[in-house]
C-alpha cells in the first residue's frame, strides 16, 4: 500500500487537462490501487489522478455508506453516453479543497462508459450520490473544481483562505 500526497489548491497541477491512458497495464492498475488506498486513507469518496500530480483520465470512487460494503470503482478514460435533464443539488467537498464546501447542481443520473482495471470496455449507469461524485471526479480531468461551479465572489474567498492556510503551513527553511 502506497499513500500518495494530495495536491491542494491553488497550484496549476489542478488545471491540467488530463490525457487519456493508452492502455490499463500494471503501471496503471497500480496507480488506481494507491489512488484507492489514499483515498480512503484521506477519508474521501473519490480521487482523481490530477489530484496526486498525475494527469491521466483515472479516477477512483467508492460511495458505500457507512456500514455498508466497500463499492470501488478503477475508471480510466471515462466518457458520459448520457445525462439526465433532472438536477440534483449536493454539498460538495474535495480532498484538493479541504474543508470547504458548496452547493453544485450537476445532472441527478449519468450513463458512463471507460476501461476497468482489466483493461475491459464497460458501461456503468449511475444516480445520486455516486452521479455526483462521478462527475465530481471528472471535472479534475478537465481541469475543473467545484468552485468552478459557484460564483467567483465565493470562489475567491475559499481560494485565498487556502493559499492563506499553505503559507501558514509551509516549512521553515533550515
Ligand atoms: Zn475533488
Amino acid at each position: 500500500m502506497a499513500l500518495l500526497p494530495i495536491i491542494v489548491a491553488p497550484d496549476p497541477r489542478l488545471k491540467l487537462k488530463a490525457k487519456a491512458v493508452t492502455r490499463v497495464d500494471d503501471r496503471v492498475r497500480r496507480l488506481m490501487a494507491d489512488m484507492l488506498d489514499t483515498m480512503y486513507d484521506a477519508p474521501g469518496i473519490g480521487l482523481a489522478a490530477p489530484q496526486v500530480g498525475k494527469a491521466l483520465q483515472i479516477i477512483v470512487v467508492d460511495c458505500a455508506r457507512d456500514g455498508e460494503p466497500p463499492q470501488p470503482l478503477k475508471i480510466a478514460n471515462p466518457e458520459i453516453l448520457w445525462r439526465s435533464d433532472e438536477v440534483m443539488t449536493v454539498n460538495e467537498g474535495c480532498l484538493s479543497l479541504p474543508e470547504h464546501y458548496a452547493d453544485v447542481a450537476r445532472p441527478s443520473a449519468i450513463r458512463l462508459r471507460y476501461l476497468d482495471e482489466q483493461n475491459e470496455i464497460r458501461e456503468l449507469e449511475a444516480k445520486g450520490l455516486l452521479a455526483t461524485c462521478i462527475q465530481h471526479e471528472m471535472d479534475h480531468l478537465e481541469g475543473v473544481l467545484f468552485v468552478d461551479h459557484i460564483s467567483s465572489l465565493k470562489r475567491g474567498i475559499i481560494l485565498r483562505k487556502l493559499a492563506k492556510t499553505k503559507r501558514q503551513k509551509s516549512p521553515v527553511p533550515a
